[in-house]
């Protein structure tokens, strides 16, 4: 067949509807866009929804639609409920009219527990659809600009509050230990570690116990490079605001970052950035660019893999009396927890049958009142049992609890205070003696040498331990008159 040419596109080298609205339309469209992050996200919600048979178990697992404020009707229709989650997912901003309010509730009152993940027999990942659920809300909510914004003062503050809380608490040695401040060391490029130490950003608010976790895994003979901090954000602040592209720009340059070890393995302490890396973001990237950079593993879950080498190492006895704090959200990490004590020589573990629910204490903060309570309930249930110690897993949790020990007859510690107890490790707890104080002037008073030292801006410094003091769900007695 003959193909006579244009003779327009012959003469100017060009066609002359190349640059116009309708070529330009017909260009976009039929391109094979690179796919970004954003993209490669959208579609994995997108196959994740189309997955769901919208059976409703997830719903009816959910240990917390009631406090979500989910109407006794709501709940009694799962998949009505599960339903407006997947329109929501399915359609984005287009979908706010059409997706039940239930479905609004349900995802803005999720805790992360991941109950609805045992729940699922069809391999879908229910939170991962809440948490696309609450964005494409997100979206509906703020124009991009807004969003932008939230992400980034967000973020802000969190930079903020780390960066000064563990200054004034860590000299330059202790910061470096933890990857911080001027003295961190250089990276070897050619040292080839077991693992990247991955702390996130907010643990190092209670340094005690990301040195513990160092101390322990030294103590195991094991080898690591630790990296955390601002600097290698996981991307959540950005993308609970909305912000998703921003968010993938920092995950990935995060990512790139922990790959350089080339170890392939990352122990992480977080379970934030667990749940964000692993549901979200490592799996988005491994669709982006075909393999997965490294896997994940929380550092609880290393070291009960490890607890007969660790076992020997528990030579002191610890005669308490325990009870623990339990978050469920990462699948096999209170057994672990409570595996770990079991193996300490004199504890005796004491069960307070309190409910177990959400990720860690932070994540419960959509629904203060049913922390408030949930955390008053544990306090007056220890006290009770008559406990030596409340301990936790977690650094929030530590955070929201710890200043309760000023006028509750037991400690509130951490796991691996514990587990260092047994060994003869020990690091300072500053963070609760200084939150203890419950007054900025003493605190900051007694942190005066640490700021000149680190060249805090003073204002700057009492705002963050403000915040601190602020953190604290479930006030004191002395503040409710009690
Ligand atoms: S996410 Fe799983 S459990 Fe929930 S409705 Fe869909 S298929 Fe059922
Ligand atoms: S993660 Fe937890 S709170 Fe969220 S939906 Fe699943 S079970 Fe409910």
């Amino acid at each position: 067949m003959k193909v006579s040419r244009c003779s327009a596109a012959v003469v100017t080298g060009r066609c002359p509807l190349q640059d116009t609205p309708t070529r330009r339309y017909l260009n976009d469209m039929t391109a094979a866009a690179p796919e970004t992050f954003e993209s490669a996200l959208r579609a994995r919600a997108q196959a994740m929804a189309d997955a769901c048979t919208r059976c409703g178990k997830c719903v009816e697992a959910c240990p917390t639609t009631e406090a979500a404020g989910l109407t006794p009707e709501e709940r009694a229709n799962p998949v009505e409920v599960i339903s407006g989650i997947v329109d929501l997912v399915r359609q984005g901003q287009e979908s706010n009219s059409r997706a039940n309010d239930a479905a609004r509730k349900w995802a803005s009152g999720c805790l992360l527990s991941g109950e609805c993940i045992k729940a699922c027999d069809y391999g879908v990942n229910p939170r991962f659809l809440l948490y696309m659920a609450r964005i494409a809300m997100a979206h509906a909510k703020d124009a991009p600009a807004e969003q932008r914004r939230a992400g980034v003062n967000g973020f802000r503050l969190v930079a903020r509050d780390v960066s000064h809380l563990s200054q004034i608490q860590l000299d330059d040695a202790l910061l470096a230990r933890l990857g911080q401040g001027p003295n961190r060391p250089a990276r070897d490029p050619n040292a080839k570690p077991d693992f990247v130490f991955y702390t996130g950003c907010n643990v190092l608010k209670t340094p005690h116990i990301a040195l513990l976790a160092l101390d322990i895994m030294d103590a195991l003979g094991v080898t690591y490079e630790v990296m955390g901090g601002p600097t290698h954000c996981c991307g959540i602040v950005h993308m609970r605001a909305g912000d998703v592209a921003a968010s993938g720009r920092l995950a990935e340059n995060t990512i790139d970052k922990l790959s350089q070890s080339r170890t392939g393995q990352v122990l992480s302490w977080c379970p934030s950035c667990q749940v964000q890396f692993t549901e979200t973001t490592l799996p988005t990237v491994e669709k982006l660019r075909g393999t997965r950079p490294f896997e994940m593993t929380p550092f609880t879950l290393f070291v009960h893999k490890h607890l007969e080498r660790l076992r020997p190492l528990l030579r002191r006895p610890v005669p308490m009396r325990i009870a623990l704090h339990r978050h469920p959200g990462v699948r096999g990490v209170v057994e672990a927890a409570q595996d770990i004590l079991r193996a300490v020589p004199g504890v005796e573990l004491v069960d307070l049958r309190q409910p177990a629910v959400g990720l860690q204490s932070n994540n419960l903060r959509v629904l203060p009142e049913f922390r408030k309570q949930l955390q008053l309930a544990e306090l007056d249930a220890a006290q009770a049992a008559a406990v030596d110690a409340l301990v936790a897993v977690y650094h929030s949790d530590h955070r929201e609890l710890c200043a309760h020990e000023r006028e509750r007859p037991f400690r509130i510690m951490n796991l691996y205070e514990i587990v260092g107890m047994s060994m003869g490790l020990h690091r300072d707890d500053h963070y609760k003696r200084l939150k203890i104080m419950q007054d900025a002037d003493a605190i900051l008073a007694d942190c005066r040498d640490l700021v000149q030292k680190h060249g805090l801006d003073a204002a700057t410094t009492r705002l963050a331990v403000q915040a601190m003091l602020d953190e604290q769900p479930a006030p004191l007695r002395e503040s409710r008159n009690v």
